[in-house]
């Protein structure tokens, strides 16, 4: 059954019509003025309209401007076809009643068709539109990394997906306070904000047991987008939607949506899929912060530390010398005579005065280099200068351990461009560690020569800075035939207050910092440190500096 308007002025024909489509809602008119009326007051399946009826184009053409939906057929008197782009279909006068219906269900047919196709369109494009949204809103949820815009982001996709009148987001793992944001459509007096707040308190009480907080902890912002109009309690009587949002195995709170019509069941999938894609980048957000403010607390710890470690060891340094030049009078004899215990008791008061100030030294170089502030003199100089300061000035240490210090070096190395104070630091290190972890009758050798990158091989721990090196370089080495260090120690030794566990290292003392201070100077030269060491049979220790300029002929191979 459809619903017909007949628009004629000829009683016959109405009659004749009304007759025909009498299984059909019928409706007549006979002027413009009604049927205009008519028109915008029903809404009709098939509108006939009778070309002897006087200004016929001219009401066809109004109706076609009020409404889209009615198919228009035309009755004609005289088989003249008129006004065809209004019409989908033409009766005559002389048209038997059979060939009538049929004309007219067709009509109807085909009306109805078009509306299921258009409602087909319409639901298609609905879901389009609502697959964009969720994609765009995955696409700004994998991109951000803070919560409010996660948050904000997930509202935006369900506005967009659902145009909702209000949502309550109460967000309780953000802030101190737990807030609720609330976007509304119109503004919400004070009443009706304690009432949603309680609600809000309900539904998260509905999910997890007691509130970890009451109603007046919450802090509520607002986002209204007609403040001009107010919502009242009646709101309370619209559609709703509730989610729980999660941060991954946690709760982190939950969502309610407020809609004055009917939410669908694909609405429903929308805001429950949109409320859960939120929860992986919440974690990831939290995650993110709780990582940024840790390592804000590590770097102010690292400050803290060095600087902490600054002002200890200056305060350190001036008693200490004072000690000292005690310790120097006392044992020159200016103030009386000392027995023999008594100097020994000396002696052993300057070894360790001398240790002190050592670590003194270390820690204040440490904390200079780490703050920035350490101090270079770079200049071009021969490595072979540095080896031999260092040789000379440590073989007495060396001679009376028992231990035999040679050099065994390359010879007319090409310059460098460094602080030589700095690599006699570096050099002494390395030959006090031999000495230090070498037992006596062995030898200790210091060797240099010039290699390319390519040519320089290191043990697995230290391939990685190996890889970075490019083109010439000095390699120095010190060799020794003492305690060792297991594979598994090598890279620990380069780190701040690491000593290596064993018996020697425990005896020889030491601050744990001359190869870390090692390392550091000789980065500040682009140079690298690395070392190849087996237990009980010795170490060897080299570092490398680049070389800028070497001429061809004094290239030789590393060994
Ligand atoms: P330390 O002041 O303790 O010598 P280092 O940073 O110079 O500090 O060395 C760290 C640790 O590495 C040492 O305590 C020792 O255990 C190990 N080490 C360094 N050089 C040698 C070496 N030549 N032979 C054996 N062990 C060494």
């Amino acid at each position: 059954m459809g619903k017909i308007l007949f628009v004629s002025d000829r009683i016959d024909k109405i009659k004749q019509y009304s007759d025909i489509l009498k299984q059909h809602e019928f409706l007549a008119v006979d002027n413009e003025a009604s049927t205009i009326e008519t028109v915008e007051l029903n809404q009709f399946d098939i509108i006939i309209f009778d070309n002897a009826i006087n200004n016929c184009k001219n009401i066809m053409k109004k109706v076609k401007s009020i409404t889209n939906k009615p198919s228009f057929i035309l009755l004609t008197a005289d088989d003249k076809i008129e006004n065809e782009k209004y019409i989908n279909a033409f009766l005559t006068d002389n048209m038997p009643a059979s060939l009538i219906i049929s004309a007219i269900n067709l009509n109807l047919k085909t009306q109805k068709s078009l509306e299921q196709l258009s409602e087909t369109n319409k639901n298609l494009a609905d879901s389009l539109y609502r697959l964009n949204v969720l994609y765009s809103t995955s696409s700004k949820f994998a991109g951000s990394l803070d919560k409010e815009k996660l948050l904000n982001y997930m509202i935006e996709g369900m506005d967009k997906s659902l145009s909702f009148d209000l949502t309550c987001t109460l967000a309780f793992c953000t802030e101190d306070k737990p807030v609720l944001m609330l976007n509304s459509l119109y503004e919400i007096s004070d009443e009706l904000l304690s009432a949603i707040k309680l609600r809000t308190i309900l539904n998260y009480k509905s999910l997890f047991d007691n509130p970890p907080f009451k109603i007046e902890d919450i802090k509520v912002v607002k986002t209204v987008k007609y403040p001009a109009k107010h919502f009242t309690f009646n709101l309370f009587e619209y559609d709703n939607m509730f989610a729980p949002i999660s941060l991954g195995d946690n709760f982190f709170g939950c969502i309610e949506i407020f809609k004055e019509t009917p939410f669908t069941s694909d609405d429903a999938t929308c805001f429950q899929t949109i409320a859960q894609q939120v929860s992986l980048p919440l974690k990831s957000a939290t995650l993110y912060q709780e990582i940024k403010e840790t390592n804000h607390k590590l770097e102010k710890l690292e400050r803290l530390k060095s600087e902490f470690i600054s002002i200890v060891s200056h305060e350190l340094r001036t008693p200490l010398t004072a000690i000292k030049n005690s310790l120097d009078i006392l044992s020159c004899g200016k103030c009386g005579e000392i027995n023999e215990s008594g100097i020994k008791f000396l002696s052993m008061a300057q070894r360790n005065v001398e240790r002190l100030s050592g670590i003194i030294n270390d820690l204040l170089d440490l904390s200079k280099i780490e703050a920035g502030k350490m101090d270079y003199h770079f200049a071009n100089m021969n490595i072979h200068a540095v080896i031999d300061y260092v040789k000379t000035s440590l073989n007495g240490l060396a001679k009376e351990k028992g231990l035999n210090l040679i050099a065994e070096e390359t010879p007319d190395l090409p310059e460098i461009y460094a602080d030589s104070q700095r690599l006699e630091q570096v050099l002494t290190n390395l030959v006090s560690n031999a000495i230090k972890f070498t037992p006596s009758g062995k030898t200790i050798t210091i060797r240099s020569h010039i290699a390319d990158a390519a040519q320089i091989v290191a043990n697995e721990c230290f391939k990685q800075d190996i890889e970075k090196l490019s083109g010439k370089y000095i390699v120095v080495c010190v060799e020794d035939q003492g305690i060792g260090i297991a594979e598994k120690d090598l890279l620990r030794a380069f780190d701040k207050f690491a000593q290596i566990e064993n018996s020697l290292s425990r005896k020889a003392g030491g601050s744990g910092l001359g190869l870390p201070i090692a390392k550091q100077l000789l980065e500040a030269h682009n140079g690298i440190i690395w070392c190849d060491s087996e237990v009980n049979k010795g170490s060897r220790f080299y570092f490398a500096l680049p070389v800028s300029q070497i001429p061809s002929e004094k290239i030789l191979i590393a060994n």
